[in-house]
């Protein structure tokens, strides 16, 4: 029997997290196939403790300092450490493990990913912000540390597994299910609220990248992060609605061969291919029945709807800080619709004006080489974006704030 492989869940309380630990639940119910190192969350101490108590990890860390005083009283006389704020997270990122789960939500999640990359602990990557905000510093420090970054995003673990060696490949393509608003009118789009737009046909998923989901921003990001992880331009990836979320993701090579991944819309397949690399991990996934299925769809993306393809390819072509940007300036307008200060279609708009105005402003040029560049221009994005919106034509209650 191999030893137990060694984990730290990063984001432990959210959809992925969550999910994560019931593949470990269920793969450890006939032998110990995974240990805990560290779990991590941000506010939700009583979840946090919950899940420590079950899985027993060296500690449990909580970004937020105020919810100590819980995580320590939950966890007393347990012999599981408790710690809080940002000094205690990067300290238990760098705690050795074989694989580190970052999933953590957005640009928050970067730093305790690279932490775990220089201390060598092989990731298992759901947090894309990070790898959209701060590929290349990412996968430069993977390299030198000589750590795998396995991607737990099913379209990328689709594609990670239909690639073999990458030699002669053409394009790929990563599918969308279309998301809640997939067939809605613009006027529809326009008057939509945070839980209709959170309220995802295939997938369970957290708010932020639900909402992401229904902008197509989510796949935006993923066509980024593809465009960094596998190293093929942006212009080379496409992107094709699939309402199903049965086939993931496709690699497509110059004999005219495509190598699809399929399996049912369950981010635990992903997640316990990631943890259990190369071996397969058994999971209560449901299992795929095409012939009851009877009929798969696809369909190209409607772009005078959704813009967010565009405006990724868009911040792909300005180097490494469009990228940036983009994802900053997306977080911002999204929490801006969920606090109903803004309208839905307002979201692509903003981030459209803060491409816009970064492109024609003096720090147009920044190389984006350091993790002080990228949070700089991670702020400067939030700017540009709430700037947008103080003048977005719903406020004014108006019609769509774009068209074309
Ligand atoms: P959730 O919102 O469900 O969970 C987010 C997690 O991050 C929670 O554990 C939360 O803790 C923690 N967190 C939030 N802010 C901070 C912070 N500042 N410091 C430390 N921890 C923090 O998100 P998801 O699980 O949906 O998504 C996580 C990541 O995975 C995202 O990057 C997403 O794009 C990606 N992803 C998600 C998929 C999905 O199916 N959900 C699929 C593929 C990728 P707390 O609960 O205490 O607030």
């Amino acid at each position: 029997m191999k030893a137990p492989r060694r984990i730290s869940i990063f984001g432990s309380t959210g959809s992925v997290g969550q999910s994560t630990v019931d593949v470990i639940r269920h793969a450890n119910r006939s032998e110990a196939r995974f240990e805990l190192v560290a779990l991590a969350a941000g506010r939700n101490a009583s979840a946090l403790a919950m899940q420590a108590l079950e899985l027993r990890p060296e500690v449990a860390v909580i970004a937020d300092e105020a919810q100590l005083p819980e995580l320590r009283a939950r966890l007393a006389g347990s012999g599981i450490a408790a710690a809080a704020g940002e000094s205690a997270m990067l300290e238990a990122a760098a705690r050795p493990c074989d694989r580190f789960l970052a999933a953590i939500v957005g640009a928050a999640g970067l730093k305790s990913t690279m932490a775990a990359v220089e201390a060598g602990n092989h990731l298992a990557l759901a947090n894309k912000e990070s790898l959209v905000c701060a590929g290349s510093i990412l996968l430069d420090a993977a390299d030198r540390a000589g750590i795998t970054v396995m991607p737990v995003d099913s379209e990328h673990s689709a594609i990670f597994q239909c690639l073999g060696d990458g030699r002669s490949l053409e394009k790929l393509t990563l599918t969308a299910s279309g998301g809640p608003f997939r067939l809605a009118s613009l006027e529809e789009m326009a008057r939509a609220t945070p839980a209709q737009a959170a309220a995802h046909p295939k997938w369970s998923m957290g708010l932020k990248i639900s909402i992401d989901s229904a902008t197509l921003m989510n796949k935006a990001l993923e066509l980024i992060e593809a465009a960094i992880l596998f190293r093929v331009s942006a212009e080379r990836i496409d992107v094709l609605v699939h309402p199903q979320s049965i086939v993931h993701g496709m690699a497509h090579f110059t004999d005219g061969s495509v190598m699809a991944q399929l399996g049912a819309p369950d981010m635990r397949t992903p997640i316990s291919l990631a943890l259990g690399w190369p071996d397969r991990v058994d999971t209560l996934v449901e299992r795929l029945d095409l012939a009851q299925i009877g009929q798969l769809d696809f369909a190209p993306v409607d772009a005078s709807r959704f813009k967010s393809i565009e405006l990724a390819r868009r911040a792909c072509s300005m180097g490494p800080a469009g990228p940036v940007v983009l994802n900053s300036a997306n977080e911002s307008a999204v929490s801006a619709f969920v606090a109903e200060d803004c309208g839905f279609l307002d979201i692509a708009w903003a981030v459209e004006a803060a491409l816009d105005r970064f492109s024609s402003s003096e720090f147009a040029s920044t190389k984006c080489t350091t993790l002080e560049e990228v949070a700089f221009l991670d702020q400067l994005g939030r700017r540009f974006a709430g700037d947008a919106l103080n003048k977005a034509p719903s406020r004014a209650g108006g019609m769509p704030a774009w068209k074309d």
